[in-house]
């Protein structure tokens, strides 16, 4: 079957503070976005990637990924407003006979194979879509805007999601295309939404999202 990959990298990560974009960010010596690229590039699962880029940052991303010696980019393109725009920008250059499609953010730049083999073992079982998660550990209270708690809510059955995403291809397809889309978060949710079924399996906490310039140095630890 043919896997290819998107990786979402157009995020412009405000919460860093920086006069780049998150993917641009310095991780060790590098841009953070080099090491989900290579991590990807060196899967044996994944055929072919299509990069999203910061909107006036695809040539840049282009010249990382032959600095990187990233054999299987097939396309760079700018990414759009919400993540949603940018994999469906993504999803535009994936080949018509993509069988499945795995969506990554570039802010998780500690994905690994045995992650992504994972998620792709249940697509040969039949499900449409398979995402990494947790089981969350604290206990969840929705807050008004005063603060005050409305509600403690049960957190058995809960996972926090991560990426990588696998899916089949037609399901994300009918997930992103459609025309009313849902206002999930996450690819799965909208595949969800379009009726798909979606099973999660065990992730992993080096997948942490890099938002602030703490996880930055948390990754940078780990990558140590
Ligand atoms: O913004 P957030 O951290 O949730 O983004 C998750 C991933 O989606 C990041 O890798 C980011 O670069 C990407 N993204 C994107 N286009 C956007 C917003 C986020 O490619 N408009």
């Amino acid at each position: 079957m043919s896997v290819w990959a998107i990786l979402v990298a157009a995020g412009r990560g405000e919460r860093l503070g920086l006069d780049r974009p998150k993917a641009f960010a310095n991780l060790g010596e590098e841009p953070l976005l080099a090491e989900p690229l290579r991590r990807l590039d060196a899967c044996p699962w994944v055929d072919a990637i299509v990069l999203v880029a910061p909107p006036g940052w695809e040539e840049p991303a282009i010249l990382l990924a032959e600095e990187e010696g990233c054999g299987k980019v097939r396309a760079c393109v700018p990414g759009g407003e919400e993540r949603s725009d940018s994999v469906r920008a993504g999803l535009a250059d994936v080949a018509d006979d993509a069988l499945v499609i795995l969506v990554h953010d570039a802010a998780r730049p500690l994905v690994t194979d045995d992650v992504i083999e994972r998620v792709l073992a249940p697509l040969s079982e039949g499900w449409d879509g398979a995402v990494p998660g947790l089981p969350v550990g604290d206990t969840l209270k929705r807050v008004g805007g005063d603060g005050g708690v409305e509600e403690t809510v049960p957190r058995e059955g809960l996972w926090a999601v991560q990426t990588p995403q696998a899916f089949a291809a037609d399901a994300l397809r009918r997930g992103l295309l459609s025309d009313n889309l849902s206002q999930a978060t996450d690819c799965a949710g909208h595949v969800e939404a379009a009726g798909g079924r979606v099973k999660v399996v065990p992730g992993d906490p080096r997948l942490l999202k890099v938002t602030t310039a703490a996880d930055l140095e948390r990754v940078a630890e780990m990558l140590q």
